[in-house]
């Protein structure tokens, strides 16, 4: 019998386009896929760590439709390894990159223990369209500006053709132990939120394809001027597929390539969307730091506040645009992408607090969790980043309202408890901790917008001043 080939599975739960698991099976060899909770997904935000946990389960499900199985150990991951290589007599470990800091510590100490016990450690590409360090400037550097960065890979690289869909595993000839994953209890920390979110997102790899080529056919034409507004349902929903690997971004970018050909109107721009993801690993790879310190030097003098923000967490602002924002981010565990930025503008700006604690908010929250855009928006919303809104640059969410929310659909769904279930759904889905009553409604704005964005202007006019 042949020596297996071990597939660690990670942010990369597909069967096609898999580059990795290509190539495993083009060597013909008995394939174990295995999937770990080690220290490092131990430590993900409860939300990100509860749709993960659905994901892997779900690749389960896949993998036993093609006679294979998924593997669940928990320990660290080069313990776990080297106890399936001894149980299994496999000699070779293969897994898909991914970018961020800590998994690239993770996966270099990985790697040099394996070789050391003479075992053949590989990783491919897959979870990018470009791995991060190739895009380069005329001189050489890396990219800091979003705009020549899309012009230098739209025009200079190419994305290769998705890979088809992997149809046989070779079975080992006696499977190893595995875990129960519901065992692991990975949405323990979604308190009572998850019941509620579970109804809105998109798990797996059919369901992701699904939904791209939904996008495709009814939305893509219009992406360009409807995806702005938050109650319209205008963008691919795709971020928490590619988070977790259920889809990966060349099937998405050729999508969008063979609709813009066809005359999409709105293809380029989805592509232009799909590239802002890159620029951030981009950015992430070549400032490691981004999710911690700004990433102009400068801003690390500014004066934030280091407060906990509760009410703004919580969508009691009193300002509905964010409040609606906050309570969509419980109801369905993603926002939508101006929310975003409103909630953000109005946290780092009108209420002078730290990006960080939005940052880490999100990072707790967001089922579409990704290191690298969630550091990149935080850090561009509060005017610290490369590339970013200037500080003077602050989002009214009231005129942001009238622009995007016109007819009040986007507010009304979660602010309404009267006649919406969505808003009431927020009652449920939110930390029970917060002991929120749904017959409390916010009307009044907790702080005026005019006098904190006064305020903001001011300590930004002082900060300037003080760095001469
Ligand atoms: P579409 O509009 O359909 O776009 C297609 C894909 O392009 C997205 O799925 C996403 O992968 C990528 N994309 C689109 N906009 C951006 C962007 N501004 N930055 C990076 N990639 C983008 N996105 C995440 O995936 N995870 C995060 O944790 C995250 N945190 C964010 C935090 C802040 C403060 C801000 C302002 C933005 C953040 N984004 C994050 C980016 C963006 O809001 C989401 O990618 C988008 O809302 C996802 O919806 P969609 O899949 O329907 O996007």
């Amino acid at each position: 019998m042949q020596k297996p080939i071990l597939v660690w599975f990670r942010r990369d739960l597909r069967l096609s386009d898999h580059q990795g698991l290509s190539w495993a099976t083009a060597q013909g060899r008995p394939i174990i896929p295995v999937f770990i909770l080690d220290p490092e997904t131990e430590g993900l935000g409860a939300a990100p760590k509860w749709r993960l946990g659905l994901a892997a389960e779900n690749f389960a499900k896949s993998l036993g439709a093609l006679g294979s199985k998924l593997i669940f150990r928990r320990g660290d991951a080069i313990d776990v390894l080297s106890a399936l290589i001894a149980e299994t007599g496999a000699d070779t470990v293969i897994w898909s990159r991914a970018y961020d800091p800590t998994s690239i510590e993770r996966d270099t100490r990985v790697k040099a223990a394996l070789q050391d016990q003479g075992i053949e450690a590989k990783s491919f590409a897959g979870h990018l369209l470009y791995e991060p360090w190739v895009p380069k400037t005329k001189t050489g550097g890396h990219f800091k500006v979003y705009t020549p960065f899309w012009r230098s890979v739209s025009v200079s690289m190419t994305v290769e053709v998705p890979l088809p869909a992997v149809t046989t595993l070779n079975p080992p000839e006696n499977w190893p132990q595995s875990d129960a994953i519901a065992d692991w209890d990975m949405g323990a920390a979604m308190r009572r939120g998850a019941v509620v979110v579970a109804q809105y997102i998109c798990v797996g790899e059919a369901a992701a394809q699904n939904c791209l080529s939904d996008f495709i056919q009814t939305k893509i034409d219009a992406y360009k001027q409807d995806r702005d507004y938050p109650a319209s349902a205008a963008t691919s929903g795709l971020s928490e597929n590619l988070t977790y690997g259920e889809i990966s971004p060349r099937q998405a970018y050729h999508a969008g390539r063979a609709a813009m050909d066809a005359g999409a109107k709105g293809a380029e721009h989805f592509l232009k969307e799909l590239t802002w993801r890159e620029f951030a690993y981009h950015l992430l790879w070549n400032f490691p730091e981004l999710d911690q310190n700004p990433w102009r030097p400068e801003w690390s003098d500014f004066s934030w506040k280091q407060e906990d923000a509760l009410f703004w967490k919580q969508g009691r602002t009193g300002i509905e645009f964010v409040d609606a924002a906050m309570r969509e981010l419980y109801v369905t565990g993603i926002m939508h992408n101006r929310a975003r930025m409103i909630v953000g503008s109005y946290l780092t700006k009108n209420l002078g607090i730290d990006w960080r604690v939005g940052l880490k908010w999100f990072e707790d929250c967001l089922i579409d969790w990704d290191p690298a855009s969630n550091a990149m928006g935080w850090q561009w919303i509060a005017g610290c980043g490369p590339d970013a809104a200037p500080y003077f640059r602050i989002f009214n969410p009231q005129t942001q309202a009238e622009k995007f929310d016109v007819d009040r659909t986007y507010r009304d769904r979660f602010l309404d408890t009267e006649n919406s279930g969505d808003a009431r759904a927020f009652f449920a889905a939110c930390p029970v901790s917060w002991n929120l009553d749904s017959s409390e409604r916010v009307i009044e704005p907790a702080v005026p917008l005019s006098k904190t964005r006064k305020n903001a202007l001011l300590a930004y006019e002082k900060f300037k001043e003080l760095r001469g």
